[in-house]
């Protein structure tokens, strides 16, 4: 049976979890219509969640309609979390995203439509409310047009507007707007619509499936997740217009890891996406930068819960467990088909130091929190070495509630937080290079030679060769390789150097004798000695700017409120980039430090007497203008040869 993996997205309050409910529903997982606001709906798995009224972790509930298997994943809608949005929806075949009939397109929802469309994944609109006083039909178009994308397909009119008895009346085939719109990228339509020809229902319907698989084109749905209205019609077009997958179960293994998590017995769970393949029982997999693991159980999801299975084959979602050390965003066996442009994850911009309230719980705070960075992408530690501070990455500060209250519930542990920070980069703004050979001042019995050049924002540390193949061994070059990786994390001012590009452009050592081993031979240890040493006499060469992180924040406020707004955007450091005024309500977007959105959040509701809306997202570094801030190492400071080489020997 084909499957489809579907996302339902939306900005807080249109109606998403209601939807979802709707939808279950219909396919008969559920008997009962819960309601989101006694917090009893299937898809709000933590308790957290339920009582902050939010979702943040996905999870997926499974259901079959008219031969296809939906697997509905839960994306979270918080603005703070949508750099979990972009991971979930990576494996995504397509979305629905909600817009309410009342409030029409919010901050958020053209957040995320802008994040849909960039990722390319087909997505149906569903304008929802359509029985709530002050619903709209027309002026709501108009605004989905001109605020979302033109490219939408009306798939029918409503009735009974604003009340219960409000109803969706889908367009029979062949309405003329659709085969203009469609005509648009297809010549055979073009020629029909032209030339005033017919075109026969069925290929209308097909040519508007294969649009909006391609994301080209995206129908709108009317209805109510209330009473019901337009919801079957919004089936129909899950599926039978978005495109469900197949895959080749005969194909190598292929998929995705898009969530973590704990098992019952302290396991290592992933939710995996598989493209192609099958994967049985005990079979072994390769995944994330060479590591495997032998698959010990697998759930495929079914009718709402999670059973055991024998195997999983491609198209579905799978609970694997086994692969210990699993990460989210791994692939497991061949890179997926839209790796390369689904692969673009916001940085964690923010830092904050926890500390435990009970002073002898720092060693289990720090498992605690290994353990939930393990499972959540949004969550990153880093130890300032043995006694030093714990400081979590964040993404918004709303997280550090969240970090909180899990801590404070899974774990028994009550923490505070210090200030939140910012986390820098740097970025070399020349080229340098360095040599040591073997012998003399070089105390390892390795020859290590490294050039570091800038390379265009956004492509990370690359690692190439500039020595003959196969004149250093293999697991010499990875040692070199995994070391530069390593130490750049801590550049010139401490911060993660990125950017760059790192050749190995000399290397030497001493092979061990015809039989055996000798003490006298170069080890992979010498390699990983030496390396920080060189690299770090290159970077100092090439010289580094330090960058501080940028969000694009999107304000939305009553126009009143417009003329209070712009100055503390630019007390903050903000940079005002477009103003929109329509009506009573206005848009504004500005280039803000990170660490300053929060201020604005939180003057925000004072400014515009509770109306404004900020959604905020990570955009562009820019360069720190004035003294570059630095952060304390937490190595063994390969900038100072002395220090650095007493740390090695103490440590041998
Ligand atoms: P979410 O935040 O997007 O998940 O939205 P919810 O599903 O929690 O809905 C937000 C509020 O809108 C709740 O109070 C719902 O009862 C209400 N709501 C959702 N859908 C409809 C609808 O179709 N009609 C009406 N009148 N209210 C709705």
């Amino acid at each position: 049976m084909p499957s489809l993996n579907l996302g339902i997205l939306a900005h807080v309050d249109a109606g998403k979890t209601s939807l979802t409910e709707r939808l279950l529903h219909a396919a008969g997982v559920i008997d009962d219509l819960g309601s989101v606001d006694e917090g009893s709906t299937q898809t709000d798995t933590l308790a957290l969640e339920r009582e902050r009224g939010i979702t943040i972790k996905s999870a997926v509930v499974s259901f079959a309609v008219g031969g296809t298997t939906v697997n509905l994943i839960d994306t979270p809608g918080h603005p703070d979390f949508i750099a979990e949005v972009e991971r979930v929806l990576g494996v995504l075949d397509g979305a629905v995203l909600v817009v309410s009939a009342v409030e029409g397109v919010q901050a958020q929802t053209r957040v995320l439509m802008r994040v849909l469309r960039r990722l390319r994944i087909p997505t149906l609109l569903f304008v929802n409310k359509i029985d709530r006083g002050g619903a709209r039909y027309g002026s709501l178009l108009d605004e989905l047009r001109s605020r979302l994308t033109p490219a939408l397909a009306p798939m029918g009119t409503v009735s009974g507007l604003g009340g219960k008895d409000a109803a969706f009346h889908p367009y029979p085939h062949g309405v003329a707007g659709l085969v203009e719109l469609l005509a648009e990228q297809d010549d055979d339509l073009l020629g029909a619509y032209l030339d005033d020809r017919p075109v026969p229902g069925p290929r209308l319907r097909d040519a508007l499936a294969g649009q909006t698989g391609r994301a080209l084109v995206h129908p709108v749905y009317f209805g109510s997740a209330m009473t019901g209205a337009g919801v079957d019609e919004l089936i129909g077009g899950i599926t039978g217009l978005l495109p469900a997958t197949g895959g080749d179960p005969a194909a190598p293994v292929s998929g995705t890891v898009f969530k973590v998590e704990r098992g019952g017995a302290g396991d290592l769970v992933a939710y995996l996406r598989l493209y192609a393949g099958t994967v049985r029982l005990r079979d072994r997999l390769a995944f994330g930068e060479g590591r495997t693991g032998k698959v010990t159980g697998i759930s495929v999801f079914d009718r709402g819960g999670a059973e055991r299975a024998p195997s999983v084959d491609a198209g579905r979602i799978a609970k694997v467990t086994g692969l210990a050390e699993v990460r989210i965003g791994d692939t497991v066996g061949a890179p997926p088909p839209h790796a390369a442009d689904r692969g673009q994850f916001a940085p964690p911009t923010l830092e904050t130091v926890v500390l435990p309230r009970r002073p002898g719980e720092r060693g289990a705070l720090h498992a605690a929190l290994a353990q939930l960075a393990e499972q959540d992408p949004l969550i990153g530690l880093r130890h300032d070495g043995p006694g030093g501070d714990l400081a979590v990455s964040l993404y918004g500060e709303v997280q550090k509630e969240v970090i909180e209250a899990t801590l404070a519930r899974d774990y028994g542990i009550e923490v505070a937080f210090e200030q939140t920070t910012t986390v820098y980069i740097e970025r070399p703004v020349g080229i340098g290079a360095a040599a040591e050979p073997m012998g003399g001042a070089n105390p390892f019995r390795a020859g290590v030679g490294l050039r570091l050049e800038p390379a265009a924002p956004g492509t990370g540390v690359r690692f190439g060769l500039g020595i003959e193949p196969g004149s250093l061994p293999a697991a010499f070059i990875r040692a070199v390789e995994e070391t530069a990786r390593r130490t750049l994390r801590q550049g010139l001012h401490g911060w993660q150097v990125t950017d760059c590009v790192v050749t190995l452009t000399y290397s030497s050592y001493t092979p061990p004798p015809p039989y055996g081993w000798s003490r006298w031979s170069s080890s992979a240890g010498d390699f990983r000695d030496l390396t920080p040493l060189v690299l770090m006499a290159a970077l100092r060469q090439a010289g580094t700017g330090v960058h501080e992180p940028v969000h694009r924040v999107h304000l939305e406020v009553p126009a009143d409120a417009l003329a209070a707004v712009v100055p503390v955007v630019g007390r903050l450091g903000g940079v005002t980039q477009a103003t929109t005024v329509g009506g009573a309500a206005c848009e504004l977007e500005a280039d803000l430090p990170a660490v300053r959105v929060h201020e604005l959040r939180r003057e925000l509701p004072s400014l515009t007497q509770g109306e404004g809306v900020l959604v905020s997202v990570f955009d562009h570094y820019r360069p720190v203008r004035g003294a570059a801030p630095g952060r304390a190492r937490t190595d063994f400071n390969p900038l100072d040869r002395k220090e650095y080489l007493l740390h090695v020997s103490r440590r041998a």
